[in-house]
């Protein structure tokens, strides 16, 4: 299948070398050139802006930032759009505000254009292994219609409802793992203070209820004094801003999500938002005067 992908970052070049592998013609577009270049690298046809992708592809992919981002390359003069002919399909991975994902499906159904919306969790990691969990929003038919592509990007597919079901799906997730991650340095914090290393409470209490993959993904990082992202901060600030911002439009009490907005805004505003978001346990240990390091 001739399948167009948009956004080579973190995510977008191992999701779009996972479709090459599967044997698909992929037609790749970044306003980075060297992302281009290591897709090219592996196979994949470079276009020189959106609109071409479009013209090239059936289905073309969206994983970009943020909303913004999204509307340009769906709508802006060489945006999707406009190089859009019969057979076009958008398929939009980024996470974004649900409200800019329906907005933005008004715009394609006018135009013609079948838009599923597609967030993903799992990380780099995921991505690389096609395991991710992604979440959609859209039309069962258009979600049928898509499952082979899918299949090769995730290992748990669920369709949520229509427009804007996958990115509410995709906030809630984000605000649990920000909310815990806060929640683990708060507790560790406290422990370290009351004299008990991080790792050996984390030996203690993996086996229980409090374990987590937050646990055991962003507490080691931090003990092992690893803050290299995968999922950067600033990313997960763009997250939580929509959830919380979504929260108001909807009458949703969100004190916990606010909060902790506020302290990865404040590490974000001294430096640390392209750090991974395992940084946001940097806000308890400067609150705390510790480090989460591993005991000598
Ligand atoms: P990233 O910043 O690494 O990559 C985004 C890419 O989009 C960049 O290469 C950038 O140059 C490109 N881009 C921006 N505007 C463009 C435009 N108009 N046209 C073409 N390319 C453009 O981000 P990422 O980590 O790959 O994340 C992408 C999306 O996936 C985000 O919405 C993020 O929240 C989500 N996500 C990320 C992770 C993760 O672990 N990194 C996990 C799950 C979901």
């Amino acid at each position: 299948m001739k399948i167009g992908f948009i956004g080579l970052g973190a995510m977008g070049r191992p999701m779009s070398k996972n479709l090459l592998r599967a044997g698909h013609e992929v037609h790749v577009y970044d306003i980075v050139p060297a992302a281009v270049e290591e897709l090219v690298g592996c196979g994949a046809i470079a276009e020189p802006n959106n609109k071409a992708v479009a013209a090239a592809a059936g289905v073309v992919i969206t994983m970009l930032p943020n909303s913004p981002h999204v509307k340009a390359a769906v709508t802006g003069p060489d945006g999707i759009l406009a190089g859009k002919h019969e057979g076009t399909i958008l398929l939009e991975m980024s996470s974004i505000a649900p409200l800019a994902t329906k907005e933005i499906g008004k715009l394609c159904e006018e135009a013609g254009v079948p838009m599923l919306e597609a967030p993903v969790s799992g990380g780099v990691g995921g991505a690389a292994e096609g395991k991710l969990a992604i979440m959609c929003g859209g039309s069962e038919e258009l979600f049928q219609q898509l499952k082979p592509i899918l299949d090769v990007l995730g290992s748990s597919l669920c369709l949520c409802g229509g427009l804007g079901a996958g990115n509410t799906t995709k906030l809630v997730n984000q605000h649990i793992i920000a909310v815990e991650i806060a929640a683990v340095a708060e507790a560790f914090a406290m422990g370290k203070k009351a004299g008990v290393e991080p790792e050996v409470v984390y030996n203690a209490i993996r086996g229980g209820y409090a374990n987590s993959r937050v646990l055991d993904g962003k507490l080691t990082a931090a003990m092992d004094r690893e803050f290299k992202a995968g999922f950067r901060l600033d990313l997960h600030i763009k997250d939580m801003a929509n959830a919380v911002e979504t929260g108001c439009a909807v009458g949703a009490p969100m004190p916990l999500g606010s909060l902790v907005l506020d302290m990865m805004k404040y590490l974000s505003a001294n430096g640390l938002g392209s750090e991974d978001n395992a940084a946001l346990m940097k806000y308890y240990e400067k609150l705390a005067g510790l480090e989460f390091g591993r005991a000598q």
